[in-house]
């Protein structure tokens, strides 16, 4: 299985993906981008948020 993965040293807190997946993405306590559920919203949705991605730092990674 795979799921998104954010590379937080990359990340620009633009919002994009929280937006566009909201039950896949959150900004967290820390203030960072957390994956919250990796399949919280579709897969098309969650290609859209890695596609508009500002800094590209969003990409998909095998899971267990
Ligand atoms: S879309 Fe990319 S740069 Fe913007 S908040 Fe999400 S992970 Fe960070």
């Amino acid at each position: 299985m795979k799921a998104p993965d954010v590379d937080l040293s990359l990340c620009s807190m633009c919002g994009i993906c929280v937006d566009l997946c909201p039950l896949t993405f959150k900004i967290n306590d820390a203030g960072y981008i957390e994956v919250i559920h990796p399949y919280g919203d579709s897969q098309e949705d969650i290609n859209e948020a890695i596609r508009d991605c500002r800094s590209d730092c969003i990409s998909w990674k095998e899971s267990q």
